[in-house]
């Protein structure tokens, strides 16, 4: 596999110049590319590219940029096979969910391309009319996390481009790769200096947040690095988009057909081997299908090809980087010195590659750091409860809010209860279904603000009122 590991800005690739850093295959442990950071020099560089774009993108037609995010499309499309192997190498995943993810990026550039940004009449008289439009912002930056880097890199772009801003974005320095070849594809489409990425980590992300010529930052990532970005970005009062880490509660109703849901519940669980903002991450069971629904997920649990994401049969891949699989490890050995009982996995396998095969956790409780804490790795644990209102109560007593769910066979009874979850999306019968048409946030210190759907779009747009007297 060739790897290009250069910034691109203005249209132009250019090498980092400040410190070099690996990017490791975490399923080898091996070096995958070794890239260069990029200077504050650069990323100032990076912004005027962006600014001095944005004078005559801000203009463009509808047409133009919908017919251009059409194009990108087509660009990831025809480059699918590329962009999915870059995805195992440096993110791990499995070749399958790497395909799902390009396919994720396709469904949404063409979903922001076909979108309308309305002009809303709020009065319209022989004598006056009043209108309002929603212009673009101006530069808009973008930071990405390392979990869906390539998805969430087009979760940002495709909607600040469709509303006519122009970016900057920088991706995880854990997994860059992708995103400097899909902004090297998108650069074959729009003139130079709309789309530009520059490399590094916290430090670079910092000097976005706190930088006068950046309009808004959309930030997918963890509450504390969300929370630094908004102290930085009250400097010129950027606008924020923060998409925050989630503990997200699934409660199973009594009397549901546990045969019927047990997979689904795995799957949303460990999508990504549990490395999803929005994940099923505590599962609330009543007490009379506890036993039931902790042995059949230990079942399906057991049944994975744990292993390199592109080996063949390979069905759950490592966790990304150390810290994570340091974190997971943590939490599983907390739980099990406070009296858990470790259903199956729990244990880091000999040998290289951060592998952590599916954890089914019983016998815990609310108070447990396993069960306050996100996870956000192959790790699920199982919550007893006697009684509805409790389980809602439990979910409830967290301080993130961004998904929840409730699973029944009685979908009026299981919609009641997922109204009293607070978090931006309740599902019923589904967890972590995420589409490009239905606005997704957290509530409560998962963030503020929506992506997708129209609201979403309008979240990269500034309105401004047109008071016209005839
Ligand atoms: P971070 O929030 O630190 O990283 C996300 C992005 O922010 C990366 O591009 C990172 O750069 C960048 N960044 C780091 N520091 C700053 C800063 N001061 N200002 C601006 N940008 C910054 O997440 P971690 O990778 O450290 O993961 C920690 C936890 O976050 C996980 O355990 C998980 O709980 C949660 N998380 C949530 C995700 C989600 O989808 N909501 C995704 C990933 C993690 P770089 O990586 O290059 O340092």
């Amino acid at each position: 596999m060739t790897t290009n590991s250069e910034m691109l800005i203005k249209g132009k690739k250019v090498t980092g110049q400040a410190a070099t850093f690996d990017v490791l295959n975490p399923a080898t442990e091996e070096v995958v590319a070794s890239c260069h950071a990029a200077t504050e020099a650069q990323l100032n560089g990076a912004i005027s590219a962006a600014q001095d774009a944005f004078t005559s993108w801000q203009y463009t037609s509808d047409e133009d940029r919908k017919a251009m995010l059409h194009q990108i499309a087509d660009k990831i499309e025809a480059n699918a096979a590329e962009l999915a192997e870059i995805v195992v190498h440096e993110q791990g995943k499995p070749m399958f969910l790497a395909q799902a993810e390009v396919g994720g990026a396709v469904a949404w550039t063409r979903y922001a391309a076909e979108l309308d940004i309305p002009v809303e009449v709020i009065e319209d008289t022989d004598t006056k009319r009043i209108e309002v439009q929603h212009k673009p912002l101006g530069v808009v930056g973008s930071i990405t996390p390392w979990n869906w880097p390539l998805m969430i890199a087009i979760w940002h772009i495709a909607p600040a481009l469709r509303a006519g801003n122009t970016v900057v974005c920088k991706p995880s320095e854990l997994t860059p790769l992708n995103t400097l070849r899909l902004i090297e594809l998108m650069n074959e489409v729009l003139p130079a200096g709309v789309v530009n990425v520059v490399l590094g980590g916290g430090e670079i992300g910092g000097a976005m947040s706190e930088h006068q010529g950046i309009n808004k930052i959309i930030f997918t990532g963890s509450t504390p690095t969300g929370q630094k970005i908004m102290r930085s970005a009250a400097s010129n009062l950027k606008r924020l988009t923060l998409e925050l880490g989630g503990n997200d509660a699934g409660i199973i109703l009594p009397d549901s057909n546990i045969d019927a849901i047990a997979e689904g519940i795995f799957q949303t669980a460990f999508l990504n081997m549990g490395q999803t903002c929005a994940a099923l991450k505590r599962l609330y069971v009543h007490d009379s299908q506890y036993d039931e629904v902790c042995q059949k997920l230990a079942a399906i649990s057991e049944a994975q090809i744990v292993g390199h994401g592109l080996h063949e049969g390979t069905t759950f891949g490592p966790v990304q980087n150390r810290m994570q699989l340091n974190k997971v490890i943590d939490l599983v050995e907390d739980a099990k010195q406070n009296g858990a009982k470790v259903l199956c996995g729990g244990a880091k396998p000999e040998g290289a590659g951060y592998f952590f095969p599916p954890t089914i956790i019983a016998e815990v409780t609310n108070g447990m750091r396993i069960v306050d804490e996100e996870q956000f790795g192959p790790v699920l644990p199982v919550i007893r409860y006697s009684d509805v209102d409790q389980a809602v109560e439990m979910a409830n007593s967290c301080s993130v809010g961004l998904g929840g769910s409730v699973w029944s066979a009685d979908v009026a009874k299981a919609q009641q209860v997922a109204q009293k979850l607070e978090c931006g999306t309740a599902w019923v019968n589904g967890h972590a279904e995420v589409l490009p048409h239905a606005p997704f946030g957290g509530c409560k210190m998962s963030g503020f603000g929506v992506e997708f759907g129209q609201a979403g779009l309008l979240g990269y747009t500034q309105p401004q009122t047109i008071n016209i007297n005839k």
